[in-house]
């Protein structure tokens, strides 16, 4: 606060400063004793809004961290950003539609690259492989991806949850389906793919696919060829293999938070307008077959199991 003691304008006294936070955004306004004010905010704004709650929330989310986590590491930090509402509201209006816009360019573009292979030699190399939330029959989501072995792109992933299969273990081979039919019905056309040893997926290769040959070499995909260094660490004395650390290869980071600058400054987007936020795929009916129960009964219910 002590570069707010003077007046900028005539040099005199300021009289009067007040402090405001609007989450990263900290803005001092003050008068002098001539009466003059004014006001300093410590980050632009764009149509209102802090460039930096953008940001913060931008720069969360495309890291792959989470607001809890940021929020507690900025508590700790006594560093200000925006509340737990903003962050996701700013997430729907801003940062999803144009990861949604963007995935899609890049999917197009990846896709239209393969097509042309195709026509230039012979069909894609695919390789895919399913996860699940959470391990064995408990699964709720299973996400499978396909990734083109000669770029090591992640061409296509599909998201099937348990009630849209008949069971948890269902999920893998229907997220598969869905991922060769879309890339087939994108007119790829696909030589060789390889996946576990799976018999569900097995299955559905040899039922659905027969044109399309069939590998299950996986580790060999996955693993790629790391380099390595040898080297003499002190504490062991011995010379031991160590693999060569590679930085991230992601460059699409500061281009995404460009664009999100971008569709703030779009005044056709509401903030908090549901019609400017992406539309989520609405998600079948809860598999309880009963209403549910009051949560104190519950609870009784529980505890009576321990006390016979
Ligand atoms: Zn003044």
């Amino acid at each position: 606060m002590q570069l707010f003691t003077r007046c900028p304008q005539c040099g005199q006294t300021v009289i009067d400063t007040k402090k405001f936070s609007f989450g990263s955004l900290l803005r001092v306004s003050w008068k002098c004793i001539n009466g003059h004010e004014g006001s300093w905010n410590s980050c632009n704004e764009t149509r209102g809004m802090a460039d930096n709650n953008l940001l913060v929330a931008a720069s969360t989310l495309f890291t792959g961290a989470t607001y809890v986590d940021i929020a507690d590491w900025a508590a700790c930090l006594n560093v200000q950003i925006p509340q737990k509402t903003t962050f996701y509201a700013i997430q729907s209006s801003y940062l999803i539609p144009v990861v949604d816009v963007f995935y899609k360019e890049q999917q197009a573009k990846l896709l239209e690259d393969l097509r042309l292979q195709n026509v230039l030699q012979e069909g894609a190399n695919l390789s895919g492989d399913g996860r699940s939330d959470s391990p064995g029959f408990s699964a709720k989501y299973c996400t499978y991806s396909m990734m083109d072995d000669v770029n090591k792109n992640v061409v296509h992933f599909e998201l099937v949850q348990v009630t849209e299969a008949t069971s948890s273990v269902a999920m893998e081979p229907e997220a598969f389906k869905r991922c060769v039919d879309f890339l087939l019905d994108s007119g790829l056309k696909i030589d060789v793919i390889t996946t576990d040893r799976s018999p569900s997926i097995r299955k559905t290769m040899r039922v659905d696919y027969p044109r399309i040959q069939h590998e299950f070499d996986i580790w060999h995909v996955v693993k790629g060829f790391p380099r390595y260094n040898v080297v003499f660490p002190k504490h062991s004395k011995e010379w031991v293999a160590r693999k060569i650390y590679e930085p991230t290869t992601q460059n699409f980071r500061e281009e995404l938070l460009v664009k999100v600058m971008e569709r703030r400054s779009d005044t056709t987007v509401v903030f908090k307008d549901p019609t400017s936020q992406v539309v989520v795929p609405e998600l079948p009916p809860n598999i309880a077959t009963k209403p549910k129960m009051n949560k104190a009964a519950a609870i009784e219910k529980h505890v009576s199991r321990f006390q016979k």
